[in-house]
């Protein structure tokens, strides 16, 4: 084993030599001996020993005292001090300079061993102590991730420069301050605070990470998207003794997914658009072959045309002109729903009559096929909703009911109105062809018609239209359907501001 070297410094030449030889028969290297503070730190300088022996009374404007406390600071060499004084002063100017031991004379060589051994294990244990230390502090300085901890109050006992630079707060104003203050979350979805992840921590022991979409509110009000994860400190197993909170800057992953999303849509719009353009051209080439063809068998019969004959073209041609302006009125109202141009423009309606005058209408247009019962609970003589879009909604559906039933049959209508939940609900029921189950959750998609409604005249367009007209509203639409029996239509629509009622 490699022996300690050790500076001896004692103004008194026998005491001294006496210290030296007994060190040299402990089998410590004696590097020198020091009779002054002076010459003590320049012979520490100069010979480098693991530790020094110090006189605390020198001769000499530098004291025993003075000197070590230069020698520790400056040269990083531990101390033991030794006197014949053992005065609580001097105790306590010793005690500024943290010396790694303390002798009081006479002592024995044995006392100096154990001192020895004892100052030399202490600062190997300091030693590394300060490597662990620095190697930590240089770990959490250098991250690019923020870390703040807290003690088991929830106050910060630390923040490394990178939670310093997304909070905005200073580490120094932010070491015991209440972490909510500085680590201040709002969801970004809802725009409300959500509850601070240490708070979770301390209650549950648990580790907590952020939901989605969070963002941090730094001190100058600023926005960051982060992500986090906020862990219990524990120094012995279940005593949590604070949490670490990790967390980290998302905003370019955010941007960069909203670039991504944006994108997307833009594509989906542009597929949509080419479909759109594609069907439509499509949907308009049977009515114009339908008129043409009319037009041609007029001229080519001239004056030879029954009149009943000519009543049959003049019909398909109205008819055909009349598929025409509905699929351009439907394809105009895409358009505009499409470009959120879509008006909302409620006025106080009164349902009840409202709904009586659309079926009196469907009466008159379609045919005495079909038998519409209305029922009604409502008495509300002023609901507010957009009379142009509750037209297009519920005339579509009374349209489809009507058109999947071809066979006739009942078409149940009812309104209900509930003054509690504020809703009204619409119901139309059929007893047609129904919607095979395949096809079901499709049938809110553009041109998407069901496999048994092909031979059936219609763009699948009318339900997406009935859906946006909904969702101006705020409200839902739902519907079950059963090949064969029939399909029942429901939209629910709040009562907005605005009501009163007749009762
Ligand atoms: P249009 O755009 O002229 O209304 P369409 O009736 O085909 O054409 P939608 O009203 O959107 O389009 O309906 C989409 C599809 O849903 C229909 O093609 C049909 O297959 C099915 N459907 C809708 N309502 C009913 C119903 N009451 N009974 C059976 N099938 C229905
Ligand atoms: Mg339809």
């Amino acid at each position: 084993m490699v022996q300690a070297r050790i500076l001896v410094v004692e103004d008194e030449v026998i005491v001294a030599r006496t210290i030296a030889s007994q060190l040299n028969q402990l089998g410590y290297v004696v590097t020198g001996i020091a009779s002054s503070g002076k010459v003590a730190i320049a012979k520490a300088l100069e010979t480098k020993p693991e530790i020094v022996l110090m006189d605390i009374i020198l001769k000499g404007e530098i004291d025993g005292i003075t000197a070590a406390s230069y020698i520790h600071e400056q040269l990083d060499i531990p101390v033991i001090f030794l006197t014949a004084y053992s005065d609580n002063q001097t105790l306590e100017r010793a005690k500024i300079t943290q010396p790694f031991g303390y002798i009081v004379k006479p002592f024995t060589i044995k006392d100096l061993q154990i001192a020895i051994e004892i100052a030399l294990l202490k600062y190997r244990l300091e030693c590394e102590l300060r490597e662990n230390r620095d190697q930590l502090a240089t770990i959490l300085n250098s991250m690019s991730d923020a870390v703040i901890a807290t003690d088991e109050q929830g106050m910060v006992t630390f923040m490394n420069p990178a939670s310093e630079a997304l909070t905005g707060w200073q580490r120094e104003e932010a070491l015991g301050t209440e972490v909510s203050r500085i680590f201040n979350l709002v969801d970004e979805v809802t725009d409300t605070p959500i509850e601070n992840p240490v708070t979770k921590v301390l209650q549950e022991h648990n580790v907590v990470y952020l939901g989605d979409y969070i963002s941090l509110i730094d001190k100058n009000g600023r926005r960051i998207p982060i992500g986090d994860s906020a862990s219990p400190l524990m120094r012995r197993p279940n005593q949590v003794n604070g949490v670490v909170v990790v967390f980290w800057d998302m905003s370019e992953k955010r941007q960069t997914e909203l670039l991504k999303q944006a994108l997307e849509k833009e594509q989906e719009l542009n597929s949509l658009k080419s479909l759109f353009i594609s069907t439509v051209s499509h949907e308009f080439r049977n009515p114009l072959t339908v008129i043409q063809t009319a037009i041609e068998l007029i001229e080519i019969q001239g004056d030879n045309l029954s009149e009943a004959k000519k009543t049959t073209y003049i019909r398909r041609i109205k008819s055909a002109v009349q598929n025409m302006k509905h699929l351009m009125d439907d394809v105009l109202f895409m358009g505009r729903s499409e470009a959120g141009k879509l008006r909302f423009n409620p006025t106080p309606i009164n349902l009840d009559e409202f709904c009586r005058e659309l079926i009196a209408e469907f009466s008159l247009i379609g045919s005495n096929l079909h038998e519409f019962i209305f029922t009604s609970n409502c008495e509300i003589t002023e609901a507010w909703m957009d009379e142009h879009l509750l037209h297009y909604m519920l005339g579509n559906l009374l349209s489809n009911a009507v058109k999947y039933s071809p066979a006739g049959g009942t078409i149940q209508f009812d309104l209900r109105c509930n003054l509690v939940e504020r809703v009204i609900t619409f119901i139309i029921q059929d007893q047609g062809i129904g919607i095979p189950e395949v096809d079901q959750s499709r049938l809110f998609e553009s041109f998407y018609r069901a496999a048994n409604a092909h031979l059936i005249q219609g763009n699948g367009l009318g339900l997406v239209i009935v859906k946006r007209c909904v969702e101006a509203h705020n409200g839902q639409i739902t519907f079950t359907s059963q090949v064969g029996v029939g399909t029942r239509f429901t939209i629910i629509l709040p009562l907005t501001t605005g009501i009163s009622s007749s009762q």
